[in-house]
């Protein structure tokens, strides 16, 4: 039996909508959310993700800037533009593309960054708030999947979840969300024992990893729900046949291009899983979605914060 598929350009376009409900409904109030991105020097990549994002946020009605400092930008002078941005009411979220180049010190960045205007979600601040199940900014991939999720009526609670990967970034919120649903919730990352042995009690199984097609069907319990977070871009032929063998419509693709994207699970895992988020097309599109939702969420929250303190 083939699982279900689930459809993350969907999913994004339905949350896109409601935030570009919620834009406009803010706006008749005489508030127009705004998003600042820093993008630092030329890295081809980042400069993708940047337009995407501001393509994105410019279809659902939210204003933005895109900031563009030059590669030999030092940290002090890194951290004085986070600092304008902080100061500015318009500003509702700040973005900080990574990776930084070498010499700036990240961490420092990131910390810089008011915790109120955080839409990665990065911040220890919001990273606590996460864990103590406190209201705050949550990092857009794993809101994504937990997206993916709900709106695919996959239930969570008091099922068994293993998460494999435990980066700040993805892993870890990841898990601490399923827990928060009241999910049994397994971290592995790769000094796990018996990795296929810990998926295959999985419910919900979530890949996190970096490596190409490493989950395979033998890793998946029959009717489990698996979320595929990993984007791999494979370019040889051999690695493509490995994983996309029989398939004519992914080969089209690849001969066009030159490459096509693969996931952290293997395509056979479909015939498995009950329910599986392709890729490209899963978990992808529901991260830029989320940005959008966090920074509607970030103006709401700072206007209802200086509410409360103005009622004090
Ligand atoms: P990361 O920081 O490199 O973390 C990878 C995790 O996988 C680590 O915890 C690592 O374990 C674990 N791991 C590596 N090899 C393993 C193995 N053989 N067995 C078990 N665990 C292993 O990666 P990330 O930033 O979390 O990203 C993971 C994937 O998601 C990447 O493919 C990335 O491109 C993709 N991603 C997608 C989106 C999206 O929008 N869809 C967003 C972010 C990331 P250790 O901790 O022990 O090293």
């Amino acid at each position: 039996m083939s699982a279900r598929i689930l459809d993350g350009t969907k999913l994004a376009n339905e949350i896109r909508a409601e935030v570009a409900a919620e834009t406009q409904a803010l706006k008749n109030f005489g508030l127009n959310p705004g998003l600042a991105v820093i993008l630092v020097g030329h890295n081809p990549a980042s400069e993708v993700y940047v337009r995407g994002k501001v393509k994105a946020s410019q279809e659902v009605g939210l204003y933005s800037e895109q900031h563009t400092p030059p590669e030999s930008s030092s940290t002090e002078e890194l951290l004085a533009l986070v600092d304008s941005l902080n100061r500015r009411d318009e500003i509702d979220g700040i973005l900080v593309q990574l990776p930084l180049p070498g010499h700036v010190d990240s961490k420092k960045i990131l910390l810089a960054v008011d915790p109120a205007k955080d839409v990665d979600g990065f911040h220890p601040m919001n990273v606590g708030y996460l864990s103590t199940q406190r209201p705050g900014l949550v990092p857009c991939t794993p809101a994504g999947v937990m997206e993916i999720l709900r709106r695919s009526n996959i239930p969570i609670s008091g099922q068994e979840a293993v998460v494999v990967g435990r980066s700040d970034i993805v892993g870890k919120p990841v898990a601490m969300l399923l827990l928060n649903q009241n999910a049994t919730v397994t971290v592995c990352h790769s000094k796990t024992r018996d990795l296929p042995g810990v998926c295959r009690r999985a419910d919900i199984l979530v890949a996190a990893i970096g490596r190409a097609g490493m989950i395979t069907p033998d890793f998946v319990k029959p009717g489990a729900t698996v979320v595929d977070v990993g984007i791999n871009k494979v370019t040889d032929r051999g690695e493509f046949d490995r994983f996309f063998e029989g398939n004519p419509k992914r080969l089209e693709t690849f001969l066009g291009k030159g490459s096509t994207l693969v996931g952290d699970v293997h395509p056979r895992v479909a015939e498995v899983a009950g329910a599986i988020t392709p890729v490209p097309g899963g978990v992808g599109p529901l991260t830029i979605a989320m940005l959008m939702a966090n920074t509607v969420k970030a103006a709401k929250m700072r206007r209802e914060s200086r509410a409360l303190q103005i009622a004090d």
